[in-house]
């Protein structure tokens, strides 16, 4: 079997998902080398609870200033790779282009940037930020779902679809200022099932995290409804700034 999809890489090579270039030998990533050496992976030093990057070359992970005035409910958050560049075209694809195919190699971005962090902080659930029923009937699925259950089979650990609900839809955080960005989040979520998360460590993921006030809505909402601890993964992380 490894010897045959070896041969027909080599008559058919796989295209990139995103140039289109062949790509002999890519194993399952499908991504070619230009287009991955533009995106940029997130590199310490970087701050241990927002996980965004200092500007700093070098020196180790300290707290940023905003997590050091308004220490956020969650207990960190790391992303694999910038939002910007290919990885953006990428997520917008997979997103908004309902290519759900791109789950794969989103997910394989996260498994081989944030395995390590994972580990290390032993978590017990795995839980996908929801969309509102409205947002879900509109795209037909949840992105962080499809790339969730990869990151499941990946990390052994239970996908718990239901837990968390959105049960208020919310409008685009990218036009709000921060004020209301966290007004818009307020309320929105809802734990259904508090028994799965009590007293767990509660891996909450996404593909995209922007400002954060998302995920720390629900962060608050897990911990109110007595998950130990929230971390939180994203495949990308807005740069800092943004
Ligand atoms: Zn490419
Ligand atoms: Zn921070």
């Amino acid at each position: 079997m490894e010897l045959l999809r070896a041969f027909l890489d080599v008559l058919f090579p796989p295209l990139c998902h995103l140039c289109k270039a062949p790509v002999p030998g890519a194993g399952p990533l499908h991504l070619c080398d230009a287009c991955l050496g533009a995106m940029t992976p997130i590199t310490s030093p970087l701050c241990p609870v927002c996980g965004v990057p200092h500007r700093t070359e070098g020196g180790i992970d300290h707290l940023c200033g905003s997590c050091m005035l308004t220490p956020p409910p969650f207990d960190g958050v790391r992303g694999a790779l910038l939002f910007d560049g290919p990885l953006q075209e990428l997520i917008h694809r997979h997103k908004y282009g309902h290519k759900v195919h791109l789950r794969r190699p989103l997910a394989l971005l996260a498994i081989r940037h944030l395995t390590p962090f994972v580990q290390s902080v032993a978590p017990d659930v795995i839980i996908p930020v929801p969309l509102h029923r409205s947002r879900l009937r509109e795209r037909g699925f949840n992105q962080a779902v499809l790339v969730g259950a990869v990151l499941s089979r990946e990390w052994r650990l239970p996908l718990l679809r239901h837990t968390l609900r959105r049960v208020r839809p919310t409008v685009a955080q990218v036009t709000l200022s921060a004020r209301e960005r966290r007004a818009n989040v307020r309320g929105a979520f809802a734990v259904s099932g508090p028994a799965g998360i009590a007293g767990r460590r509660v891996l909450l993921m996404d593909d995209v995290v922007t400002t954060g006030s998302t995920v720390a809505e629900c962060a608050r909402v897990l911990k109110d409804a007595g998950a130990s601890a929230v971390f939180v993964i994203t495949v990308a992380l807005a740069p800092p700034g943004r």
